[in-house]
């Protein structure tokens, strides 16, 4: 089966072809590590996981790539303002690595939260400068790149194509008031290399051929993706903000290093929404994985709210939605959990043949360039047909796209299936507001010698 994708390069679906038969080279760009990350950003690192999971599941071996930005991100995406690392360094009275080394554990331990696969390789800037001056005398050698009062700019009039990503108006772009051009030669021109304003003052800096300073953002993920992926690779990842700069300006300094196509594939993940904004720090609104779990949302439970959005649209988060998320994915454990404890295995080849149907439905989906609410309403239409038996095994395949332990049992006990359908019965109604229907319920639940704990993590049952 063919896995299709939505390509921003050429703005369609394509069908998926690797550069190599079956090995995929994919790079995700990461998080500046000054901050707790959201769970906005978080949202893009579960849309590149399930574009994984769905690569390993049609039989690719996956390289990804995930880099660290420990430096040189400044406040300002047009290379104004201060750096975001030194910023937050003087503000915690700690040093830079101080810094990015707690910021980049609490990710870490964020994305393992959330079922994450961890990448093949990490790599943090700091520790690629070597590379990235590399890069920039080759830029320097042919041409593409000019000094002013505070530092080396790549100059982007030098590049036919410069925007093609973001079908950039240059023209207007260069006649529209809106960025500061400073020394610039045009306003899309960006620093490839920043001096250093008082050498010594700053915690990050090196020595370069063009004067102490570090690098510019967007040089690292050039130099890193192509080092540990090679000049022209498959897919690159990223939030959908980063179309109009930040990878405009990765495919610029690659392709006029290399003379070579960069990526083949540039697949972007759709924002979540806050109050109907951009979930962002500086628009105040923001929510961490660790404030939702103290709030009695899971990482599973938050995983599942955003399978069932596709990942090009933009998802607006509410704790209504969020409610709603949690009551289906509690619901979807229960009765997984049923069917395991009733050990109900496949009969005959009917059976077998059902089950593959479903499969192949769901295959049908995440192939369709990742649609996740439709391979959640397959799941949930094979959960219900009561003919496909041994219907386990089937989930656990689709789980290994998903991600969401839907096998795991968390302290369950024995509990018969005519008690769990009366739980799920009773939280439906509680999720209806039929409070008197709830309460009937529980004592039924009672009288059969069960009883029911409403607790953070969801409805516990156990034996009385
Ligand atoms: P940053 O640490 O700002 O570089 O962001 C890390 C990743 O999160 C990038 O891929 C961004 O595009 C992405 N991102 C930032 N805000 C959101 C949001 N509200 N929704 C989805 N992705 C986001
Ligand atoms: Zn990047």
């Amino acid at each position: 089966m063919t896995l299709r994708l939505y390509n921003t390069l050429t703005r369609r679906e394509q069908v998926f072809i690797p550069i190599n038969k079956k090995e995929v080279g994919m790079y995700t760009c990461g998080p500046t590590v000054y901050w707790y990350q959201h769970i906005g950003n978080l949202r893009s690192y579960v849309f590149s996981d399930i574009l994984k999971r769905v690569l390993i599941f049609n039989g690719y071996n996956v390289k990804h790539v995930i880099n660290i930005t420990d430096v040189g991100h400044l406040t300002s995406d047009a290379d104004e303002g201060e750096d975001k690392i030194e910023k937050a360094a003087l503000r915690e009275h700690k040093t830079a690595k101080e810094i990015t080394n707690y910021y980049f554990e609490i990710f870490e331990k964020d994305l393992k939260k959330l079922n994450i696969l961890e990448p093949n390789i990490w790599c943090k800037a700091t520790e690629h400068i070597k590379e990235q001056i590399e890069l920039i005398k080759k830029l320097e050698e042919k041409g593409y790149t000019y000094e002013t009062s505070d530092g080396i700019y790549f100059d982007t009039s030098k590049l036919k194509d410069y925007g093609k990503l973001a079908l950039l108006n240059i023209e207007n772009l260069q006649a529209g008031k809106r960025i500061e051009i400073g020394d610039k030669k045009n306003k899309t021109d960006f620093a490839l290399w920043k001096f250093s304003e008082m050498p010594g003052k700053r915690q990050q800096e090196w020595k370069s051929p063009w004067g102490i300073g570090f690098p510019g953002w967007h040089i690292e993920c050039s130099a890193m993706s192509m080092k540990y992926l090679g000049e022209t690779f498959d897919i690159h990842t990223g939030g959908e903000d980063h179309i109009p700069v930040h990878h405009t300006n990765e495919i610029a300094q690659s392709e006029a290093a290399t003379g070579k196509k960069f990526v083949n594939y540039w697949v972007h993940g759709a924002f979540l929404n806050f109050n109907n904004e951009k979930m962002s720090k500086s628009t105040g609104g923001i929510l961490t994985l660790s404030e939702l779990n103290n709030k009695g949302y899971s990482p599973m439970i938050y995983r599942y709210f955003l399978l069932t959005a596709k990942y090009r649209s933009q998802l607006n988060f509410t704790f209504e939605n969020l409610d709603n998320a949690k009551n289906t994915y509690e619901r979807l454990k229960r009765t997984i959990s049923s069917l395991l404890e009733n050990n109900e295995k496949s009969k005959n080849a009917d059976d077998k043949r059902i089950n593959e149907i479903y499969l192949k439905k769901f295959e049908e989906a995440i192939n369709d360039d990742l649609d996740m609410p439709k391979a959640l309403q397959v799941l949930w239409e094979l959960i219900k047909n009561e003919h496909a038996n041994g219907k386990i095994g089937t989930i656990a395949k689709m789980d290994e796209v998903f991600g969401l332990d839907l096998l795991k049992q968390e302290k369950v006990s024995a509990i018969p299936s005519e008690i769990m359908e009366l739980v799920n019965q009773r939280e439906e109604a509680r999720k209806n507001k039929h409070f008197q229907r709830a309460d009937t319920l529980r004592a039924k639940i009672k009288l059969l010698g069960y009883k029911i704990d409403d607790t953070n993590e969801g409805v516990r049952v156990s034996k009385i």
